[in-house]
């Protein structure tokens, strides 16, 4: 069942866009949803679906009461396929593109447009890829697939110049805040908001995870083990038991904004507002070069996060790697780094 989606005020303007592209008959054949995670990317793609899917064709947004509502709120639209991976993290296999493909080539029932969400897309593997492809080299008429990725990188560039290309941007920090003080009775607002980077739906599941405390115990470990206080291989275990995946984004994005500060005689702006002062510290007498290497390190271990390689080996490598780092570290011998 596909609950109605919500429009979230910060994507408005989006929608409108969109809007007036059915409007004016423009709805391309493609379209690539991309913006960083927690933003309402998919929630964006389902509330343009159920319009075109309206069949009242004057209202700004879904009527809500017609037939083609009633079917897309009940999630048994005929004319509307999410395709997402048969488990969480997994790939989007070839067979799952392949039979909305054929789907594709029946007709609306409503003589209207077919939708397909393809949601991440960057989770189709290379075959499922080249299956759509060909689909969208050819766009039928009042067919619309949306793609929808926070990694739009990893998408084949053949599938990405096949798209028109919607990005969402962040929303203002006072709306933001506004959406999350509607919405958690938590009492650090700010500090949530810059711990999810700015994404206001990505705050409110740290909220509700309870993320913020072991994102502060990551902040810490991170620091001992980059000054040399932490012995990274006792750490790697507890990092790769408890929000491994998180723990990794919080990783990279620390590891951006020290970046940032090295590189820069000003003030920049950061990802992790709340860790300025901490963070400024922690990059005195750190080699920008080495970090520079050290986040390609990680956005690799990231990846390697994802498939069946040992966890803890994983860890181990992204912590000893760290604690070679160190500044205190930089004159005695560097560990050997465990290979996976
Ligand atoms: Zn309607």
């Amino acid at each position: 069942m596909i609950a109605e989606p919500a429009l979230y005020p910060w994507l408005q303007t989006a929608f409108d866009h969109l809007d007036a592209l059915r409007r004016d008959d423009r709805v391309p054949g493609a379209l690539l949803i991309q913006g960083a995670e927690g933003l309402g990317k998919r929630s964006l793609a389902l509330h343009f679906a159920a319009r075109l899917l309206c069949l009242e064709p004057f209202n700004p947004s879904p009527c809500g009461v017609c037939q083609g509502c009633h079917l897309f709120k009940a999630g048994t639209h005929p004319d509307l396929t999410t395709l997402e991976p048969e488990e969480v993290g997994k790939i989007i296999k070839v067979d799952q593109v392949r039979k909305v493909i054929q789907d594709l080539g029946l007709m609306s029932l409503y003589h209207g447009y077919r939708v397909i969400v393809i949601d991440p897309a960057d989770q189709m593997n290379q075959n499922a890829a080249n299956a759509l492809l060909k689909t969208l080299e050819e766009p039928a008429p009042k067919n619309l697939i949306i793609l929808v990725t926070h990694r739009p990188h990893r998408l084949l560039a053949t599938i990405r110049s096949r798209c028109q290309t919607l990005s969402i941007a962040r929303p203002k920090k006072d709306i933001a805040l506004a959406f999350i003080k509607e919405k958690t009775t938590i009492s650090s607002p700010e500090r949530l908001l810059s711990s999810a980077e700015g994404s206001p739906l990505r705050a409110l599941e740290m909220a509700e995870k309870g993320l913020l405390g072991i994102r502060d115990q990551r902040f810490e470990a991170f620091s001992q083990v980059l000054k040399g206080q932490e012995d990274p291989v006792a750490m790697a275990q507890t990092w790769a038991e408890e929000s491994p995946f998180e723990t990794l984004d919080w990783v990279l994005s620390w590891l951006l904004d020290l970046v940032r500060l090295g590189l820069s005689d000003e003030a920049p702006a950061l990802l992790n507002e709340d860790l300025g002062e901490a963070l400024k510290e922690l990059i005195k007498g750190l080699d920008v070069g080495e970090l520079i290497h050290y986040r390609d390190a990680v956005s690799g271990y990231r990846a390697q996060l994802e498939t069946t390689a040992n966890r803890q080996l994983i860890f181990e490598a992204v912590l000893i790697r760290l604690s070679a780092l160190s500044p205190y570290q930089r004159v005695a011998q560097r560990p050997k780094v465990a290979s996976i």
